[in-house]
């Protein structure tokens, strides 16, 4: 980086410019110190963090960036400097004989091939490293002295920690006294301090929540806060009422024990007593270490408890002792992270794009940034509410997130990092597409352009319709549909179906970058697209009637309505009263399926798709699945290992055979399916008298279709 600024300098830069961009750097630097600072404070003292562990690792992370391109603004105290953690004053300080030490991270594999690199070359060849999952709990330390265990210590800020023993002594699998079996494992006699993780399962931090928000009390963020919050509570019954549980992985001084690597260390830990997590594997390559870190990610889910990556290992201690450790971290080891699923960057631009029913969306323009794993570069922001609601404004730090993994999302902006002249986003007054004046209902969230002539509003409704959820015209994308409706030959859906594939193929889709001609679509695209053409006339009356883009009918309105009206004729004939009738449909849209059925532009318009034989009836309803559940409440709990179903899909299928499933078991439920680790709601079930099934039983009620029997009507 310094090689750059001194090319900087004599090429492109003068002096006085150099000087204001590391001003601006060291401003950044200082903004995000005092950021960093405050969420480590609401993390460590309150366990209350507000923002998630991968927005604050990504401001973290572009802190450390900052501060190596420019070493000039260095500070002792700044937060990448120390391990995270703070020291509370309500339990006793222990200082750390050996300091408890952070790891480094390597966010994606590459990241991880260069530690595994520079390990080769440290250590002049490939050696053996232990794999182990990194268990997301909070660290702990436990001392014992002839075997026996005096005390317990959280990490605290690496070099003094808080004495939580009281409360340590509640976990049920912390031995109090090492297996005797072990004792010839120690080197020396006197006392030996182990350490690991202590954590909360994922079951019972659910029920934990699901208590504290029947009692009006806050809910944790997530297993790790629950697990640090109950490690640190002043009456010790209230620890033993959490359901704690570690996994120890380490020790403080190697030369305490006759282990000579970490899988040795792992073995005696076992002998000893421990809870040693099962998941580890001694690998000899690089391939391996690859294979299990993706292993770990493919099981993530389905653990009991929350990993959030995988911590490789150098497996000898004298090679260990050989790498040693920088201020932080130790250099013979690595966190692999898995992809964070929240991410910061910076809010560019809001643009507006014109829907197909004339909405303006404000839609957030980004640096591009990687989040879960795919690049991330816009986002929708829905409204001008939403805008306000979150005070996004253009120039903003934002904290982006996938929700579900796939849409991205913008969360919130990360407000003590706003430039000082960032000003609340406004709607446009004139529509992008048409210039049109822009209106907002009463009563609505939405603007809109209602221009009849907006461009935007029929290339969005003509897309709409050839979309997969409507009629799933394969292969017609937005660039051809553009061209289609620029040359004049789409301007309504039923324009579809006259196109023929010597049009198709002669489309002009762009001119040669060589010589500037002209580029056709060519007759395969063109033969495959008029062969989806076809093929969408058969899609269900459903599809159509949602493919219209009516406002307020989304899929499942338009099939509720086919159900009740399923042909075009008898549709059309129903007054707004018949159609309000209808399940699922209110005034607002009987009334907007009413008037679009009366105008006569839409009434041509479906004239002209029954001519070319687009489907406007019912189908035969497809073979329902037999109601063989109807009547009866399932609650599940616990981990579906073996089907590795998820509960919400579990839930889908019991749902389909017509049961009712509910989140809590009560006095009416009818059965509760226990998966692996169940929590409170199996103690709830077996309290209540509530007939518990297992997995085996639920996969069983799949697969025959039959309903359980419960015991007493046996
Ligand atoms: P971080 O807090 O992100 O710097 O990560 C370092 C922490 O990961 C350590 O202090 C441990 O508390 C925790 N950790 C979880 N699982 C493991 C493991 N298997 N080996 C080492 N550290 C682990």
């Amino acid at each position: 980086m310094a090689d750059r600024a001194e090319t900087q300098t004599e090429s492109l830069f003068g002096a006085e410019e150099l000087a204001a961009a590391a001003s601006d750097a060291g401003a950044r630097i200082q903004a995000l110190r005092r950021e960093i600072e405050h969420h480590t404070y609401l993390y460590y003292a309150l366990d209350a963090p507000t923002i998630s562990d991968a927005a604050f690792d990504s401001l973290m992370r572009e802190l450390r960036e900052l501060e190596a391109a420019h070493p000039e603004f260095y500070d002792p105290a700044s937060p990448t400097q120390r391990v995270g953690g703070y020291v509370g004053e309500q339990f006793a300080p222990v200082v750390h004989e050996q300091r408890m030490y952070s790891l480094d991270n390597a966010m994606d594999l590459d990241e991880l091939d260069a530690w595994l690199g520079r390990t080769k070359e440290a250590l002049g060849r490939e050696v053996p490293l232990v794999c182990e999952l990194k268990i997301d709990g909070s660290s702990i330390a436990l001392t014992y002295e002839d075997g026996v265990l005096v005390r317990a210590a959280t990490r605290g800020d690496g070099t003094t920690g808080e004495d939580v023993t009281v409360n340590v002594r509640t976990v049920r699998d912390v031995p109090l006294r090492l297996r005797a079996e072990a004792l010839d494992g120690i080197a020396r006699t006197g006392s030996i301090e182990l350490r690991g993780e202590v954590y909360m399962p994922k079951a019972s931090f659910e029920a934990l929540n699901a208590a504290a928000e029947d009692n009006g009390r806050a809910p944790f963020a997530n297993p790790r806060n629950a697990a640090a919050g109950s490690l640190r509570q002043k009456d010790p019954k209230v620890t033993q009422g959490r359901d704690l549980s570690t996994f120890i992985y380490a020790v403080a001084d190697e030369h305490a024990l006759s282990a000579s690597g970490q899988w040795e260390l792992l073995e005696w830990l076992r002998e000893a007593g421990f809870h040693v997590n099962p998941d580890v594997k001694r690998c000899e390559t690089a391939a391996e270490v690859h294979e299990f870190c993706e292993r770990a990610l493919e099981k993530r889910q389905s653990l009991p408890y929350e990993i959030d990556g995988v911590v490789v290992k150098v497996d000898s201690f004298a090679l260990q002792a050989e790498m040693g450790f920088t201020a932080r971290a130790p250099r013979w080891a690595i966190a692999f992270k898995f992809p964070p699923e929240e991410k910061t960057t910076l809010l560019r631009d809001i643009t507006v794009q014109v829907g197909r029913t004339g909405v303006l969306t404000p839609v957030a323009e980004l640096e591009p940034v990687v989040v879960a794993g795919s690049t991330v570069a816009r986002a929708t922001l829905h409204n001008l509410d939403e805008v306000r609601r979150k005070d996004v404004r253009v120039g903003d730090t934002v904290i982006v997130r996938k929700a579900g993994d796939v849409i991205p999302e913008v969360l919130r902006p990360v407000e003590s990092l706003r430039p000082a002249d960032a000003v609340p986003w406004e709607m446009p007054a004139a529509c992008p597409s048409c210039g049109a004046p822009v209106v907002r209902e009463e009563g609505e969230a939405a603007f809109r352009c209602i221009s009849l002539d907006c461009p935007a509003q029929a290339l969005e409704r003509l897309l709409h319709w050839a979309s997969r959820g409507a009629m799933d015209i394969e292969g017609m994308g937005e660039e051809i549909v553009a061209r289609l409706v620029e040359s004049g030959r789409l301007t309504d859906v039923a324009d579809y179906y006259t196109l023929d594939e010597y049009e198709l193929a002669t489309l002009e889709t762009g001119r040669s970058k060589k010589d500037g001609t002209p580029v056709h679509l060519g007759s395969t695209i063109a033969a495959k697209l008029v062969a989806a053409i076809e093929a969408s006339k058969g899609r269900s009356f459903a599809r159509v009637l949602f493919g219209l883009g009516i406002r307020h009918v989304g899929k499942t309105t338009a099939e509720q309505i086919v159900a009740a009206f399923p042909t075009i004729e008898a549709l059309s004939a129903a007054s707004v009263e018949e159609l309000t009738e209808v399940d699922g449909v209110g005034g607002i849209v009987a009334a907007s399926v009413h008037s679009f059925l009366r105008t006569p532009a839409n009434q041509e318009v479906l004239q002209r798709l029954a001519h070319r034989g687009v489907n406007l009836a019912e189908e035969a309803p497809a073979e329902e699945v037999p109601q063989t559940l109807a009547g009866l409440t399932f609650v599940l709990t616990g981990s579906l290992v073996e089907s590795g179903m998820t509960r919400d899909d579990a839930g889908a299928r019991l749902k389909a055979m017509g049961a009712k499933v509910s989140g809590s078991v009560s006095k009416k439920t009818s059965f509760v399916i226990c998966g692996e680790a169940a929590g409170s709601k199996y103690d709830k079930a077996v309290a209540l008298g509530v007939p518990v099934l297992t997995e085996q039983d639920f996969l069983r009620i799949l697969e025959t279709g039959e309903a359980p029997v419960a015991p007493e009507a046996e």
